[in-house]
Parts: C-alpha cells; structure tokens; sequence
C-alpha cells in the first residue's frame, strides 16, 4: 500500500506523482471521496492540511486539486475573521 520515497520515506502508493490517486481513496474525485483507511493514515497525511494555520492556500493542494480538474478549495470563513 506504500512505495518509498527516498531512503527513510514511505508514501502512498498511487502518490508518487501527478495527477496521483492513493490506493486508500475510495469515491470519485469531484464527487464523493472518502478515505479507507482514515484513523490509521500517516504522518504525512495526519499533518497535511488544505491551508496554512494563518489561512493562506496551501498551493500543494491547489495543485493536486488542478492535477484532476478542480479549482482550488474556497478560503472557508474562520470564525476569527469575524
Ligand atoms: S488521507 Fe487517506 S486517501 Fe488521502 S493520501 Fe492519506 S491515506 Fe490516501
């Protein structure tokens, strides 16, 4: 389920470069996604996050979201801006 990446890393497999789609993903991308495996992902996937902890787009997902033909993620309201 995973492929190393480099000589200390192991990702996902289906990850290794674009347009990427995890083994564990489950669902149509666009539509209804869902991953297999959610309480036991890994670091990488526990500490990836759609956008930065001051909330600027993380361009990282932008891109994986265009690698399949979505626009990037809308900046959701935080309740601090309010
Ligand atoms: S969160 Fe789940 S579906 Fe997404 S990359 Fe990680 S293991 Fe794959």
């Amino acid at each position: 389920m995973t492929v190393r990446l480099g000589e200390h890393v192991r990702i996902m497999a289906g990850t290794e470069g674009p347009p990427g789609r995890c083994v564990a993903l489950e669902g149509r991308i666009g539509h209804f996604v869902t991953c297999s495996i959610y309480d036991r992902r890994g670091t990488l996937c526990r500490e990836f996050n759609p956008e930065h902890d001051d909330g600027s787009p993380n361009e990282m997902c932008d891109r994986a979201r265009r690698a399949h033909g979505l626009p990037p993620l809308e900046r959701q309201e935080k309740l601090s801006d309010r």
